[in-house]
């Protein structure tokens, strides 16, 4: 059964409702206020692990710049070491791979944006691909990530959907069926395991609807150790 609603629309595409407001075009090199105490930058952690921020740019769901000042990874310290300790993991098994990060500390009023532009999809729906701005988001605390993972020739690894892909075949709970049908490869679901196994020896938790986004904790543990993150985008 649960495949069946995996059918039903393989190629939905969802009306993204246009922000009134327009970005400024001047991208801001440094933020002008000092970071929350406590957000590190990812890559002075770790120097191997990459950023593409896609908010930073226009290839993302919105096709819209959500970050001019925000060009770095930022995350808790703690969550920061974790993921390079992941890194460390991946660089001794697959040596030349290295993580790649789209997104990682998003600022709260981004997610309500985020939130806005999907109003066409009932609640039910939206909460699987935005979390909703009133529960936050643990991206908002600097404890979630998305990314992905480049071979040693800086190429992404085949995951046989996007980032930010709301089709079900981003589905990691669905992948055995599209396994089974045909629909994704034995290669890219074992990339997919590369990425989880080694974000899971770290206790990372993957979310079951995008191959990408990992929190760091359960949301309960999130609010009792960070504060939200109310910073400019
Ligand atoms: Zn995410």
């Amino acid at each position: 059964m649960m495949f069946w609603s995996c059918q039903e629309s393989p190629k939905k595409t969802i009306p993204i409702k246009p922000t009134p407001k327009k970005q400024p075009s001047t991208v801001l090199k440094t933020p002008t206020t000092p970071l929350p105490e406590g957000l590190v930058d990812v890559q002075q952690i770790n120097a191997a692990i990459q950023i593409d921020l896609k908010y930073t740019t226009t290839d993302n769901f919105l096709r819209e710049r959500l970050y001019t000042r925000l060009q770095k990874a930022y995350l808790q310290k703690d969550v920061a070491i974790r993921l390079s300790e992941v890194q460390k993991e991946l660089s001794r098994k697959y040596p030349g791979y290295q993580l790649l990060i789209y997104d990682a500390v998003r600022p709260v009023s981004v997610q309500e944006k985020m939130w806005k532009a999907l109003d066409s999809l009932p609640v039910k729906e939206r909460i699987k691909f935005v979390s909703n701005p009133k529960n936050l988001s643990l991206h908002n605390m600097g404890a979630a990530i998305d990314l992905t993972i480049l071979n040693a020739n800086g190429e992404a690894l085949d995951m046989g959907a996007g980032f930010d892909d709301i089709r079900k075949i981003a589905y990691p709970c669905l992948e055995d069926s599209f396994l089974k049908v045909g629909q994704l490869t034995p290669l890219q679901v074992q990339n997919r395991k590369i990425l989880r196994s080694t974000m899971l020896m770290q206790g990372f938790r993957q979310l079951p609807t995008e191959w990408w986004h990992f929190n760091a904790c359960s949301r309960e543990e999130a609010k009792r150790k960070y504060k939200v993150l109310y910073l400019e985008p």
